[in-house]
């Protein structure tokens, strides 16, 4: 009843007020900034010293020092939501929308509030007020008449409704078991399809995406110098977040970087406007890798026992998510049976303070007895050789996942040819930064290019790692052991976000059909990051989704034609993420 009133006295008032309430006043307000019209926006203040501004840092007043600082900058979209207008008096009225702007730093979102006061002039804005809600849940929402492919690889639901509540998956199933609640806001869906988040199991925020990051492969630091290129990353994580976000990619698991990284998993928790991140920090490395800061070191050298059970001891305490190993012979002589002994410590520690091992392998030997040493998760194909059925009755024993990253080594290639392959990735979700670095790597350091009979060397080398890793995923799929998709995001050319559809498709092109391929990205890729509550739309799950313009079950490459992202229930257009 009481909002029956509320409705007609808006409706009965409005012809009183002329063709201008204050409802046009908000939406005017609003749609200057959309149109970046600084006279516009500020038309639509009270000129006097009495307005109000009321932010997280309290009031401050006056119409002069407002407008110096208005039009400085614009946000790339401001999106508002759930706009109200309360009449208070004839001549007073209370508006209030949730805004999310995105901008070069990320996503922010909030709620803001305006009095209107009536003058002669019109409705004004007298009292403004802006406050941030980065964590808390979205109001109620309901997808209608989607098709729901769910995540754990179970028939399809037609005409299905998907309802969010606080954050989470209240219900997802077919309209006649899930009602649409009166207070839900009502998306129609029709013609789509909805499913979970795709989750990159590998990625390292502490890479850029392009060489600068990488100079152990092509070294550029008189033009890039590595420690401004690290602070940067340190300083601006956001700009990725935006990128997987606007990918589709709403977990992903840093197995390996700078200690600053496991800061990422607190930050990201409860967040709405950034993927959930899960870190390993630092990796434990067989080889003394030289790839360091010099007061910070993101590979931790095996040198002897005590060391490694120590740095697993000091991970546990940190938070880290994981204990992650590089698993690589060093040069000769292989002291095998020494590597392995501190690659089994590490494993043992790492059960002993309850942290799952996750280990690059790509030598058969090496998966193997990373796999004895108790690996939960193997963050790259094997390589080197055909696995064979000791390595699938040791993955099938453990319960370890596959998680094959394909397409890492074309990103190489292409930096060592002076060829970015522009049309593998899509570009609009890549930061302006990185995107240009991307499109420089044709004329970058030519004079260090190496010769075509080199290149054509090279070519052959990783034409034969590209088909074990794609006959070895077939296989290992067909053994049933669980696959899970990851990138290596960062690493030179495989674009945070961007890379994930070339790795869905090469994926797909190793034999396994769209449908297997749709679970490892969703379902098993949540195990291997370590989080039960995503991956799936089943009751309780959280609220991390995607509404598709095409079907994923007829080919991954439909993932490229993402409408909306839905993270922890905060729903987003794909196009207010693109850069
Ligand atoms: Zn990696």
């Amino acid at each position: 009843m009481k909002s029956i009133r509320f409705v007609l006295a808006v409706f009965l008032a409005a012809p009183l007020r002329a063709q201008n309430g204050p409802l046009d006043a908000f939406k005017g307000n609003i749609a200057a900034i959309h149109t970046r019209n600084r006279a516009a926006y500020l038309s639509h203040y009270l000129h006097t010293p009495a307005l109000a501004r009321v932010g997280p840092d309290g009031l401050r007043q006056g119409y002069d020092s407002f407008a110096a600082g208005a039009g400085a900058s614009w946000p790339d979209t401001l999106v508002a939501t759930q706009l109200r207008i309360v009449p208070v008096t004839p001549d007073v009225a209370y508006g209030v929308y949730r805004y999310r702007v995105v901008d070069s730093s990320g996503s922010v979102r909030g709620v803001s509030e305006r009095v209107f006061v009536r003058t002669r002039d019109g409705w004004k804005v007298a009292v403004t007020t802006a406050f941030p809600t980065p964590d808390a849940a979205p109001p109620p929402v309901a997808f209608v008449g989607a098709t729901l492919v769910d995540g754990t690889g179970a028939t399809p639901v037609r005409d299905a409704v998907v309802v969010l509540r606080d954050g989470r998956i209240g219900c997802a199933g077919p309209r006649t078991r899930c009602a649409i609640p009166g207070d839900a806001d009502t998306v129609h869906a029709e013609g789509k399809w909805i499913t979970p988040g795709l989750i990159d199991t590998h990625v390292h925020f502490s890479q850029t995406g392009w060489v600068d990051g990488r100079p152990d492969a092509l070294d550029l630091r008189d033009r890039y110098p590595y420690d401004q290129v690290e602070a940067s990353l340190q300083a601006r994580p956001e700009r990725f977040f935006r990128s997987y976000m606007c990918s589709g990619v709403t977990s992903v698991f840093d197995v390996g970087g700078y200690p600053w990284t496991l800061e990422l998993q607190q930050r990201t928790a409860r967040a709405t406007t950034a993927p959930r991140v899960m870190a390993a920090g630092s990796l434990l490395s067989t080889i003394d890798h030289w790839l360091n800061l010099p007061d910070q070191r993101q590979f931790i050298y095996m040198s002897d026992e005590a060391t490694v059970r120590r740095a697993v001891q000091a991970h546990k305490a940190w938070g880290a998510a994981a204990i992650k190993v590089w698993y690589i012979m060093p040069p000769q002589p292989p002291d095998t049976a020494r590597v392995s002994a501190l690659v089994h410590a590490a494993g043992d520690e790492a059960r002993k303070v309850g942290l799952p091992l996750i280990v690059h392998a790509t030598g058969l030997w090496e998966a193997k007895d990373a796999l004895r040493a108790g690996a939960r998760v193997l963050v790259h194909s094997v390589w080197s050789a055909p696995v064979d059925s000791e390595f699938i009755d040791l993955a099938r024993r453990s319960g370890a996942i596959y998680v094959p990253t394909l397409t890492v080594l074309d990103g190489y290639s292409q930096v060592a040819a002076r060829r970015f392959e522009r049309d593998h990735q899509p570009l609009a979700c890549v930061d302006p930064t990185t995107r240009a670095k991307a499109l420089a790597t044709d004329t970058v350091a030519l004079a260090q290019r190496p010769s075509d009979a080199a290149l054509r060397d090279r070519a052959a080398r990783t034409s034969t790692s590209r088909v074990n890793g794609a006959a070895n995923l077939k296989r290992v799929f067909e053994a049933g052991i669980p696959v899970a998709l990851g990138t290596d995001a960062g690493n030179p050319l495989t674009l945070h976000g961007a890379s994930v559809f070339m790795e869905l498709e090469a994926m797909e092109a190793s034999g396994l059909s769209a449908r297997d391929v749709l679970v490892a990205a969703t379902r098993n890729a949540a195990r291997a990051v370590g989080l039960d509550s995503t991956g799936t739309l089943t009751p309780g799950a959280v609220a991390d989704l995607l509404v598709l313009d095409a079907d994923p079950l007829a080919d991954v490459r439909h993932f490229r034609e993402i409408a909306l992202v839905v993270r922890r229930g905060e729903v987003y257009t794909r196009h207010e993420l693109e850069y």
